[in-house]
């Protein structure tokens, strides 16, 4: 793996080579090293994250905020110490001071991911591939009998050789029923399931939709159905509570069917199972419908190679330490693997099940709690088996890097369009206004209008306007959104030269109308999730392949002529033979010669790996693109 930046790092280096030697330019600890060796400065290179603090890129840099905020000033920006810069920044700011930076470790951490989605998608053509027991999730209404199902479930299918022992709550159970193996996650709801989604996890691969039927289908309900829909998960409604006399399931069904949950029977495509989770009624037919639908969905696991799974719940354990229970997903985890989950990394120490009994080896869907992380993971990171310690600790600091990078991105204002995804996500927010119009009339009836919209049970998201008031939008009023990580809505006003720099500097989202009724809309849009990000399709170049290669790992790599504008590694690929699209994907590898590069331009060759597409045949033409987001009109 390469690791300059196009090699201008080395070139740079090169040519302030007097910089390097130059007194008072390095601190202490450069030249300290210097002088021990005796020998000209041979630095690392530094591995930057994605977003770092100027303060931090000094450190990095070994040298002083002010020289860095002198680079950042010949590069046209301000900025104080504590302000963020992004990674391309950073590079240059580290190229112009004679310093190489590293990619190498992001590298590592991409080819980590693209193992993990690879290894998803093998086990459906895995040859190794055998039948896993399916895992299992319940959401539901509150008080409509989650806990008090998933208990009697698991006292009445306590599987062999478990009989007399005690259970322990560990965030997942394996019960035994027909001979087979069920694996219920008990954290019931669907916070928990939401979760896993938004760290790009899916431990479920069934639903069970709890209804209590003398209660009907309450908001809650409602809730579920979506998430599960757009997971694209398989789904059973277990009619609850059919003990009690109110109980009426055919209301039930009515109102499931309403919300397009149609019944089997009435020749829809969902199973419904009548139960009483109390009297210990139908369970068994519930087992039997969940077992039918995991044999429709051929779930399956290769059982023989490292592991791979998801982290269903995490905690410090007073005596023991880092505690996780894991479910691998699949693979084999062993006693003594190491294992990184999330951006945390261990040796295996002990594993138990959900009984306390001590495991040493844990197959596909199966829950373990394992001993021996150095950290406490979070509920929903995925984890995955690593044969080279070393390996594993790289990816990890990568990780906990990213993390820090990640969280303080994670404070920047919001975005009228980014709470699209945090609402399809699930997760509820509250988008913060700042709130300036013309006139008083005008803004005392915005503000009353956009409050109402806040009556409106059904909505994910809470408005709130930190501030109200007329007149221009100034620099104050960007400062303060920046504090409050609001936006802003100017009705018939516009922000000042001032105001305008501050608030692109800071990346604070502006909107204008000068209609009531569009201001509104669009709020509302954003506020019930339906004001998505607008995107077009831009493209950079076209390339063609002139000669293939296997790398010895199997991977293909491409010799490319660049017939037309220019390619680079972080966009998209096409790979287009005779006029049809045959693969769309990212671009894995770019290189000139044997370096790294980002781009090449029309009339160069270079050579190319994708991502996930290794059929690459000479005379195929790869389209490059990258999506934008468009303005909203
Ligand atoms: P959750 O909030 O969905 O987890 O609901 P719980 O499992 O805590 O149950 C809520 C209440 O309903 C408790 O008082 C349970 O005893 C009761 N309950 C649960 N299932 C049944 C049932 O099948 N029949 C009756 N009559 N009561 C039930």
């Amino acid at each position: 793996m390469a690791n300059t930046y196009q090699g201008s790092g080395t070139r740079r280096g090169g040519r302030g080579g007097g910089r390097r030697g130059k007194p008072g330019g390095r601190t202490g600890a450069a030249r300290t090293v210097a002088l021990r060796r005796n020998a000209p400065v041979e630095r690392q290179p530094v591995t930057m994250p994605s977003v770092m603090s100027v303060a931090e890129l000094a450190e990095s840099l070994q040298t002083t905020g002010i020289e860095i905020i002198k680079e950042l000033m010949k590069l046209g920006i301000m900025a104080n110490l504590n302000q963020q810069v992004d990674y391309e920044t950073a590079n240059k700011v580290a190229v112009s001071l004679g310093w190489e930076t590293n990619e190498q470790v992001a590298e590592v951490v991409q080819q980590a991911t693209a193992d993990f989605e690879s290894r998803k998608a093998e086990a459906e053509t895995d040859p190794n591939a055998r039948p896993r027991p399916p895992v299992v999730t319940i959401m539901g209404h509150v008080d409509h009998g989650k806990t008090k199902l998933l208990d009697a479930i698991r006292s009445a299918n306590v599987a062999e050789g478990e009989a007399g022992g005690i259970t322990q709550h560990i965030g997942a159970y394996q019960i035994e029923t027909q001979g087979r193996k069920v694996t219920f996650l008990d954290t019931p709801g669907h916070e928990a399931f939401t979760a896993m989604r938004a760290r790009g996890a899916q431990a479920t691969d069934i639903a069970v939709l709890v209804v209590a039927a003398d209660d009907g289908v309450m908001p809650t309900t409602r809730e579920a159905i979506a998430h599960i829909r757009s997971a694209n998960v398989p789904l059973i409604v277990a009619i609850n509570k059919i003990d009690r006399p109110t109980a009426n399931p055919d209301r039930v069904k009515q109102q499931l069917a309403e919300q397009s949950v149609v019944p089997e029977e009435w020749g829809g495509d969902v199973p419904m199972v009548e139960v009483s989770a109390l009297e210990k009624l139908g369970l068994d037919d519930l087992l039997e419908v969940i077992l039918l639908v995991a044999d429709v969905n051929e779930l399956k696991a290769n059982p023989h190679k490292p592991a791979t799974g998801v982290v269903i719940e995490a905690k410090v354990d007073r005596n023991r330490g880092p505690v996780a229970t894991v479910l691998v997903q699949s693979g084999t985890l062993n006693l003594r693997d190491v294992v990184v989950a999330g951006s945390t990394s261990g040796r295996i120490k002990a594993m138990f099940d959900d009984h306390s009994k001590r495991v040493r080896r844990a197959e596909p869907s199966y829950p373990v709690e394992i001993l021996g992380l150095l950290e406490v993971p979070q509920a929903g990171d995925t984890f995955q088996v690593f044969d080279d310690e070393k390996v594993a600790r790289t990816l990890v600091d990568q990780r906990q890097l990213q993390r820090r990078a990640d969280a303080l991105v994670g404070d920047r204002p919001v975005k009228l369009t980014e709470l699209y995804n945090q609402v399809q996500a699930g997760s509820t927010a509250e988008l913060r206004v700042i709130l300036k119009a013309d006139v008083q009339g005008s803004l005392g009836a915005i503000q009353n209008a956009l409050l109402k919209l806040n009556e409106d049970t059904d909505q994910s998201v809470q408005l709130a306007i930190q501030f109200a008031g007329t007149g221009g939008i100034s620099e104050s009023d960007v400062s303060l959104a920046s504090a409050t990580r609001s936006l802003i809505i100017g009705f018939n006003v516009r922000p000042d030269a001032a105001a305008k720099r501050a608030a692109d500097t800071a990346g604070i989202d502006i909107r204008f109308y000068n209609i009531i009724y569009n201001l509104l809309d669009e709020v509302k849009a954003a506020m019930t999730g339906l004001l998505a990000p607008v995107f077009q399709e831009v493209t950079d170049g076209y390339a063609e392949v002139r000669d293939t290669f296997k790398l010895p790992n199997g991977d293909m790599v491409a010799g490319l002529y660049v017939l037309d504008g220019k390619i680079s590694r972080n966009v998209r690929a096409r790979v287009l033979r005779s006029g049809t699209v045959l693969h769309e994907g990212g671009v894995k590898s770019l290189r000139r010669f044997k370096d790294d590069v980002r781009e090449v331009a029309a009339g160069y060759e270079c050579g190319l790996g994708l991502d996930a597409f290794n059929d690459l045949l000479v005379g195929d033409q790869l389209e490059f693109f990258h999506r934008e987001e468009v303005a909203r009109t």
